[in-house]
């Protein structure tokens, strides 16, 4: 088995080889690849992937639809699986323990923002988990966890009880800790009308989040396919937006998902005085949506702000709040061979919430 071989690795103070799917170049479709990982340092931990999830932000970076991505590339930055080596130092796992990682794998742990425990705003930048330049080692390239296995300094890794449901841990890692961080950020509380524009992997996530904190949900889509789901997982209505005449509501909080260019103003318009806009969706470079001077003028006294995963302590919190209150995302589960698939689905409107990927079948 691979993993014998990467304890035999480990022995011999080697790097550790790892399998799993990549593209090649941004028109590719993703093949199997094979690639090795660091040593493992005293600190870090390797980890056997069980689960991980597909998030929209795989497919912006795959398709290099931000920046130039790193090719090859492996994504995958919602995994969950279980610890099968620790370093000499590691003391908060054992071989043995349910593991998660998300999308950042070191900072540079030295800035205010890391010393805050707020590491995704790393003033020398986090290390992205994939698609990314490793500044701490030798800046090889981060592959993520459409894989086997991934080493990972303990730091950089959340704890997950034995009795949790693994896949459905895996989304939460960056789809339940995106949504959970700008609802806590605006501080939601009960009898807030809360607006979720945006129905997918993440935004199924902010609505049960904030039903969970006892706001009044609604949702925006730019079409009804999932009216009946949004209405079964407690909102409040599903507002179709190609149809703007109907809204008539006025909310406290938008949270904004939308992958695709949209009208950042209209939303704006929505929000009461002194409402907030957290936008975590993330269109494009070539289609990124812009808001002028007016539009912040004319729909005053209304904040509006960007929000960027959240750090390792708050998913660590958010991972305790949704086992507690059971949480979990809408999943559905693939074999690996079913990637391009999923993508496909994503990207046509076919995807319903979040893909998850058996590892067991790669
Ligand atoms: P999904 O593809 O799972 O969901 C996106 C949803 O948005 C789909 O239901 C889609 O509907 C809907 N949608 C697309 N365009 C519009 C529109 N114009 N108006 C209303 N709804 C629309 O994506 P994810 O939830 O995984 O990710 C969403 C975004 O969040 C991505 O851009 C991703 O990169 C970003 N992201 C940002 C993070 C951060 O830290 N800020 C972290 C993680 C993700 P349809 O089915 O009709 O296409
Ligand atoms: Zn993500």
């Amino acid at each position: 088995m691979l993993l014998d071989s990467n304890l035999n690795e480990i022995k011999e103070g080697k790097r550790i080889t790892a399998k799993g799917y990549a593209v090649q170049h941004k028109d590719d479709t993703f093949k199997p690849f094979e690639f090795s990982r660091h040593t493992l340092g005293e600190s870090d931990i390797l980890i056997e992937i069980l689960y991980a999830g597909i998030c929209h932000s795989d497919i912006h970076s795959a398709r290099s639809e931000w920046h130039n991505g790193i090719y090859p590339m492996v994504p995958g930055h919602e995994i969950a699986g279980r610890v099968v080596a620790v370093g000499s130092k590691v003391s908060k796992f054992k071989v043995g323990d349910y593991a998660g990682v998300g999308c950042m794998v070191n900072s540079c742990g030295e800035c205010e923002a890391c010393k805050a425990s707020n590491e995704q705003y790393c003033e020398r930048g986090m290390v992205a988990t994939y698609d990314c330049k490793d500044y701490c080692h030798n800046n090889e390239p981060t592959y993520g966890g459409y894989s086997n296995n991934i080493v990972v300094s303990e730091k950089f890794v959340i704890m997950v009880p034995q009795d949790a449901p693994l896949e459905k841990v895996a989304p939460l890692l960056c789809a339940g800790i995106t949504t959970y961080a700008p609802l806590k950020f605006s501080k939601v509380k009960a009898g807030d009308k809360v607006a979720v524009a945006g129905f997918g992997g993440l935004g199924m996530m902010a609505l049960k989040y904030a039903k969970q904190m006892g706001a009044e949900v609604f949702i925006f889509a730019r079409n009804k396919n999932k009216e009946q789901d949004a209405l079964k997982l407690g909102a409040t209505k599903l507002y179709d937006t190609t149809d703007p005449k109907i809204v008539i509501e006025r909310f406290d909080l938008i949270i904004s998902t939308i992958p695709t260019p949209y009208d950042i103003t209209a939303y704006l318009k929505l929000l009461k005085l002194g409402g907030e806009m957290g936008i975590v969706g993330l269109p494009p470079s070539e289609v990124d949506p812009k808001i002028g001077a007016q539009g912040l003028i004319f729909n005053a006294h209304k904040k509006v702000y960007g929000s960027l995963i959240g750090s390792i302590k708050e998913t660590q919190e958010m991972l305790d709040f949704s086992l507690k209150h059971k949480i979990y995302p809408e999943t559905e589960i693939i074999s690996a061979n079913q990637i391009n698939e999923a993508y496909e689905n994503l990207t046509t409107g076919r995807a319903k919430f979040r893909y998850v990927i058996d590892m067991a079948t790669l």
